[in-house]
């Protein structure tokens, strides 16, 4: 199934619905008493509450998709992990080594924001605001110190992250949260696809447009570490919480590393897509 935060239906705002087909969604809340209202207390319903909202959606009204908006596709995750530099092309790009280990760094729960939204920054904070294209992961229960194989089952759905990234911050500081945690730089969405309708995530074409040219083109069975890999080695050291959000790198294709340089700049449109799973459109805007 395929789920989103969808705003401008009547009632509170925004509301966790299920996406029918591209044009309609039902509201699911509204489905049976005690259907949950976020996307946590849905994933804490684990596969039989799924499977009840499933079939109770075969018969519950449509709400039409025309003029509704989107919020975050993960609104409120008990964390949000990413991953740098997960894939060869990226990291050579970026001067940057794989090493031995991923590198892992937060996000902040201020930059998340929907499909469609805008997102501006202050020109005098930065001058090089950068596109990712990533798969987002959402791990579906607790997952503590789970080998490679096994990994896979933890995983409840995926998303479209667009780990938007201030370079010259990146550069200057030791640490990488502040420089892709400004308000609005985690775009992701439109929709949360659950992990029966994602056969194999390492065989997965994600692209990155702007304003027109594609600038990313790639596929994830090009990552260093598998999505499987990294919530192995995430859980060793942590019981990773249902919910949690975990950028899983991008590729090869940034901004910065292009010749010549190509920075998301007042009034660009910045779409990630991944097959199967959405288009994530960010609109930007650079104040004085
Ligand atoms: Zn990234």
């Amino acid at each position: 199934m395929r789920f989103a935060n969808l705003t401008g239906i009547s009632g509170a705002d925004p509301q966790l619905c299920a996406l029918i087909n591209d044009d309609t969604a039902i509201v699911v809340s509204q489905l049976f008493s005690g259907a949950p209202s976020t996307l946590n207390d849905l994933i804490a319903g684990g596969d039989d509450l799924l499977a009840r909202i499933r079939t109770a959606a075969d018969t519950a009204p449509r709400v039409p998709l025309a003029g509704l908006g989107f919020a975050a596709a993960v609104p409120a995750p008990p964390a949000v992990l990413a991953v740098g530099l997960n894939y060869a092309a990226h990291s050579s790009e970026l001067g940057l080594k794989t090493d031995t280990a991923p590198t892992v760094f937060t996000l902040w729960p201020n930059s998340l924001t929907g499909h469609q939204q805008t997102t501006t920054w202050p020109r005098r904070l930065s001058e090089s605001v950068d596109y990712e294209a990533e798969l987002g992961v959402v791990i579906g229960r607790p997952a503590h110190n789970v080998s490679a194989a096994e990994a896979l089952d933890y995983v409840w759905g995926y998303t479209v992250v667009n780990d938007i990234t201030a370079r010259d911050i990146q550069f200057a500081e030791a640490q990488w949260s502040r420089c892709k945690s400004f308000d609005g730089f985690t775009p992701n969405g439109p929709v949360i696809v659950t992990r029966d309708e994602i056969a194999d995530p390492q065989d997965l074409h994600i692209w990155t447009v702007v304003d027109g040219h594609t600038v990313q083109d790639a596929s994830t069975d090009q990552m260093v570490r598998s999505v499987a890999t990294l919530i192995a080695h995430l859980s060793q050291s942590v019981t990773l919480l249902p919910g949690t959000l975990i950028s899983t790198g991008s590729p090869g294709g940034a901004g910065y590393s292009r010749d010549p340089q190509i920075f998301l700049r007042d009034r660009s449109t910045v779409t990630v897509g991944i097959d199967g799973i959405g288009e994530l459109t960010t609109h930007c805007r650079i104040t004085d």
